[in-house]
Order: structure tokens, then sequence, then C-alpha cells
């Protein structure tokens, strides 16, 4: 992380997805046969860092997880996609987030998440790290960590200048207010655009309406991810909704394309700053169209050499 790089600050409960596959799911005290058993890397802030660490972004994760195994291998992963882990804190308190999965033949899963170390992140550890996000072209933040300290980063990389890409996910009915006035860029998918609004979003037009609401609540810019239709996105500078869409792909795995796409629009706001809001999406849409051809989360997303020079 440098004051020329990008800041992927990690907000996220599941930063180790457990996974189990069955034919059924277990009732309770039965004990059962699985087929197939991964561990996957997550959550959001990591997948939207890596993203953005693989488009050539200078990125650093800011986060905490236990001084376990899970732990141990998160952080190494991280290292693996250069991205500095001076502010990945351990700590013996908690046990590193965890998303306890069992999915049986149909599709239908029984998910338990224990958020563990993630809510651990303090006061204190921002400000060690106040450096790196005052110094930073761009601060991404979910919300899976505490809102609490969700705000202070976002505050703190607002006063000193820094661009904010915030990602309300998951999302709450009741998001404190200045979530909103905190953000350069508010950008949710579809879902997440329902539960802040409470109208229904399955489409262009509906989201243009939701996206309306959420800007007129102080944000800057608004994206709304619409799926294989793109995208729609409207700002206090531009208030008339516009759609992006993006081009026709054949998808094999969608898991992970929303954190794609914010990784990429990261990248874009830190290192392109001059192109339109239109040109950053078009070329995020592209990015996360990648990703959806190929399965897995962070194993979808593309590196800068394989993709069109066309994109940077
Ligand atoms: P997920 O939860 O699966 O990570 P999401 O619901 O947060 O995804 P989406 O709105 O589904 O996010 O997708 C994010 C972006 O990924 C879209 O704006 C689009 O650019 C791209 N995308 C998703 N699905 C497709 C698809 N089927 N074809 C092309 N692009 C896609």
């Amino acid at each position: 992380m440098s004051s020329s790089g990008l800041h992927g600050h990690c907000m996220h409960i599941r930063h180790r997805l457990i996974c189990s596959l069955t034919s059924r799911l277990p009732k309770t005290g039965e004990t059962i046969h699985g087929h197939k058993f991964f561990i996957g890397f997550g959550g959001k802030g990591a997948n939207q860092c890596v993203q953005a660490a693989r488009l050539g972004a200078k990125a650093a994760m800011v986060c905490k997880v236990g001084n376990d195994s899970f732990g141990n291998n998160y952080i190494e992963n991280l290292k693996q996609n250069h991205i500095s882990t001076e502010f990945t804190y351990q700590t013996r308190d908690a046990a590193t987030g965890t998303a306890s999965i069992i999915v049986n033949n149909e599709g239908q899963n029984i998910i338990v998440i224990v958020a563990g170390a993630n809510l651990l992140l303090n006061t204190e550890d921002l400000k060690k790290a106040a450096h790196v996000i005052s110094r930073a072209k761009v601060m991404i933040c979910q919300l899976e960590i505490s809102p609490a300290a969700s705000l202070e980063a976002l505050t703190m990389a607002r006063s000193s200048g820094v661009k904010t890409l915030f990602n309300p996910a998951p999302a709450i009915a009741d998001l404190d207010p200045r979530f909103y006035t905190l953000s350069t860029v508010f950008c949710c998918n579809e879902s997440e655009a329902e539960i802040l609004t409470g109208h229904a979003v399955n489409d262009p037009t509906t989201a243009g309406t939701a996206a309306l609401v959420l800007l007129e609540r102080g944000c800057q810019v608004v994206v709304i991810t619409l799926g294989a239709s793109g995208c729609v996105t409207l700002s206090q500078a531009e208030p008339v909704p516009k759609h992006i869409p993006t081009e026709a792909v054949k998808a094999v795995d969608t898991t992970g394309a929303g954190d794609s796409f914010v990784g990429a629009l990261a990248f874009y706001l830190a290192y392109y700053p001059s192109l339109s809001l239109e040109e950053m999406l078009k070329r995020s849409n592209s990015i996360a169209a990648v990703s959806v051809q190929a399965t897995g989360t962070q194993s979808s997303y593309p590196y800068k050499k394989d993709l069109p020079l066309a994109l940077f």
C-alpha cells in the first residue's frame, strides 16, 4: 500500500468458506455422508481486493483473522495475490470468521456464519492503519465487520480526501444514514437495493427508481448491479438513471461476480480517474463477465495479462 495505491479495505464475515456437498440435508441429530468437501477463500472484502490486485492495483487489506490455520492460510492467499497484509491483524481472542455450508443435490443449503475475529477489528487497529487509509486513492468497505468500525474507516478515508467505494453487503434495512453520506460510490446488487429502499428491483427501470432513492440519501454516485443485464448508475452530477448493459456470455458460475465488479470498479476509480463513470462501469462489467465464465469465486477472477489491452 502506498500513496499511489488502492486500499482494499476488508470487511466481511466469511473469511473462510467450509462447504460439504450432500445428497440431502441432515435432520437434527443425524449423521450422513457427503460426496464432496472443500474450503474456499472469501469473503467480499478479500474477493474485491484480489480482483483489484489482479488488475494491477497496489492493494492492502485491513481486517482481522484468528491466530489459527484458517487465518494463516488466508494471509498466505493475500500474499500470493500481492496484497499487503501489514494490517491484516491476527488475534488469539476469536477464530477466523467462517461460513459453514451444507448444499444438497437440489442446491438447497443450510449455512452457519460465525463472524469471529471480524467483529474484533477496532478503533485501535484502524488508527494503526491510518497512514495507509489516508494515503490511499480508494478505500473499499463492506458491512461484514461491526458497523461502528466500518463507519470509522469511512470517516477516516473521507476526511483525508480518499474516495470511498461502499458495498452495503450483507444489506440491513435500517442502515445508518451516515453510510450514504460517507460513500463516494455506493454500489449494491438488486436484492440489497430492495432491502435498503423497500422497492422491488428486477430490471433497469426499477433499479433506476431505487438508485434515485439511494442517491437522495446523500451518496455522490449510486451503482446497482443487475447480473446479466449489467448495471444502472446515477450521480449527483447526473441524477438521471443510466443503464450500462453488458455483453452476453455463457455464464458457468456467477458466484462472486459482484465482488469482481466492485474490485474492478475500485481499480478504475484509483488508476483511471479521468475515465467517465460510464466507461469505468462498462469495463467493470466486462471484467465481471469474464469471472462468470469460470467456476469458483477468486479462482474465476481474471488477471490483467489475460484481458484485452482495451480495458487498460
Ligand atoms: P454475486 O452475489 O453472485 O457475487 P451479485 O448479485 O452481487 O453477485 P450481480 O448483479 O449478479 O452481482 O453481478 C455483478 C456484475 O457481474 C454485473 O453487473 C455484471 O457486470 C456481471 N455479471 C453477473 N452475471 C452475469 C452474466 N450472467 N453475464 C454477464 N455478466 C454478468
